[in-house]
């Protein structure tokens, strides 16, 4: 460490004997993940991992299960504890804030609480995320206004959840993470409302799935108010709390070392996570992603995505030559008893995209009746009339009805480009208090394929 001013020092990572020096920016997903990998492909390697906040590798899908009560204690969210990190050889500088990237001296500059302080590198990492968006509504100043991006928000949240005054909560937007939200309130026993400016719930699903959403929401007693945008929080005597998972992104780092921007104004990256900036790489909600049905880049921020592309940047500055595989935009979320996942494209986004869509909709039990305790399942599967290619589907039931693990399979079968009719094909695990001779899945693949227009 060398004293450069009197709150300038300067890092020097590594030594001269041809140790890689990476610096990663950013202490979540992507930013762990790509530390984690370059320390497997390069054990000699000097990793100096900075980060903005004191919460390392905490679980941020986590938060809205912290905020219900189901898990108790903040630190339970760290996927690693702080010495796990540590030990693996990864120094971490929390409360580090970079502001500056020289990446033609291949510097970076943070801000601390006592100084700042400059690290070199031969390569860099950026997993800096995304930042939440204030959407256009007066008065968002308020106490009480709360957002939910970071564990920092999530302990703000928490706090205001003790006042003895919190006994109605609005949350803005029916995305996931404003239903996981409503779901946690409820079980706090707080009165929700939930204002959505587009016509039904949940618009990642189609409206026969948004459907089934805003029925499970109104039956566990929270108010759900569609087509409906909020324009303006006045303070009253109770107090108004809004909450938002709207984004743009952090991509103004990125963007200083000389990144170009790609889809939805994210930092562009290819398969290999390169920004196209000599030793930068990128990773996570602050660059756009490849979708393997779509010939041009999206943005799908997920945190599994970000722990992959993390791992791809990660082994590539330390000299691999790993290529992220690209997602299909799998999801699933849990809306108090309702489980509703995701995969693969829509009829809309397929047909913009050139294929020709066919959905078919399936409502099927998820195991066979005569065992207790089955549970409808409505499955929405789209293929490609053409070619009978799988495109996407959607799946929403009980709980008890392992969406997920369906979902899962056909994300499967779908990075593997099957047909409809080889999904049906497929082995799948049989036992009556679990599937049926023909797992859901299949059943939904037939009723596609049944449905065939005649030639
Ligand atoms: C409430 C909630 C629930 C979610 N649930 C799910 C889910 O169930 N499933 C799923 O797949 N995804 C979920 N997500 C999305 C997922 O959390 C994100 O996609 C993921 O966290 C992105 O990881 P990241 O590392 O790119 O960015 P982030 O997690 O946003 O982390 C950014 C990191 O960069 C640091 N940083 C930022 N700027 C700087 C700077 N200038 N200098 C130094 N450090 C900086 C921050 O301190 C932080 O460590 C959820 C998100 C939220 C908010």
């Amino acid at each position: 460490v060398r004293f450069i001013g009197k709150n300038l020092w300067s890092v020097s990572t590594g030594d001269r004997h041809g140790m890689t020096r990476l610096v990663i920016v950013g202490g979540s997903d992507a930013g762990i993940s790509a530390a984690l990998r370059a320390r497997e492909v390069d054990p000699a390697a000097q990793i100096d991992l900075l980060l903005t906040d004191r919460w390392p590798d905490y679980s941020i899908c986590g938060l809205p299960y912290l905020l219900s009560g189901e898990v108790r204690r903040t630190e339970d969210l760290a996927h690693r504890t702080r010495e796990d990190i540590e030990a693996a050889g990864i120094t971490l500088h929390l409360e580090h804030r970079v502001d500056t990237i020289d990446a033609r001296a291949h510097r970076v500059r943070a801000r601390t609480a006592i100084g700042e302080r400059e690290f070199s590198y031969d390569a860099l990492v950026i997993g800096t995320g995304a930042m939440p968006q204030r959407p256009p509504i007066d008065g968002l100043h308020h106490d009480g206004v709360h957002q939910l991006h970071a564990v920092g928000d999530a302990l703000e949240l928490a706090d205001r959840l003790t006042h003895p005054s919190a006994h109605r909560a609005v949350i803005v937007g029916a995305g996931y993470i404003g239903l996981e939200m409503a779901d946690a309130l409820r079980l706090r026993e707080l009165d929700v409302a939930v204002v959505e400016r587009l016509p039904e719930v949940m618009p990642t699903v189609d409206p026969q799935i948004g459907q089934l959403v805003r029925r499970t929401l109104e039956g566990g007693g929270v108010e759900v108010l569609t087509a409906t945008a909020v324009s303006r929080i006045a303070r009253d005597g109770n107090g108004l709390q809004v909450h938002t998972d709207l984004r743009t992104l952090d991509a103004e780092l990125g963007l200083q070392a000389g990144a170009r921007l790609g889809a939805a104004g994210a930092l562009a990256v290819d398969e290999q996570m390169r920004t196209g900036v000599p030793g930068v790489w990128a990773a996570g909600d602050c660059v756009h992603t490849h979708h393997r049905l779509l010939a041009e880049p999206t943005y799908l921020p997920l945190g599994t995505t970000a722990h992959k592309q993390g791992r791809t940047a990660g082994e590539n500055a330390v000299g691999g030559s790993r290529r992220f595989a690209g997602v299909l935009g799998t999801q699933v979320v849990k809306i108090l008893d309702l489980a509703v996942a995701a995969t693969g494209l829509r009829d809309d986004s397929a047909l913009r995209n050139g294929y020709r869509p066919r959905t078919e909709q399936l409502v099927v039990p998820d195991h066979k009746r005569y065992y207790p305790g089955a549970v409808d399942l409505t499955i929405r599967l789209t293929g490609d009339e053409r070619d009978g290619r799988l495109l996407g589907a959607q799946i929403a039931g009980g709980l008890s009805g392992q969406v997920a693990k369906r979902i899962d399979t056909i994300a499967t079968a779908l990075h593997h480009r099957l047909t409809v009719d080889e999904l049906n094909d497929l082995d799948l695990s049989y036992s009556p208090p679990f599937s049926a001779p023909w797992d859901p899945v299949q059943a939904a693949a037939q009723a596609w394929s049944a449905a065939a227009p005649a030639p």
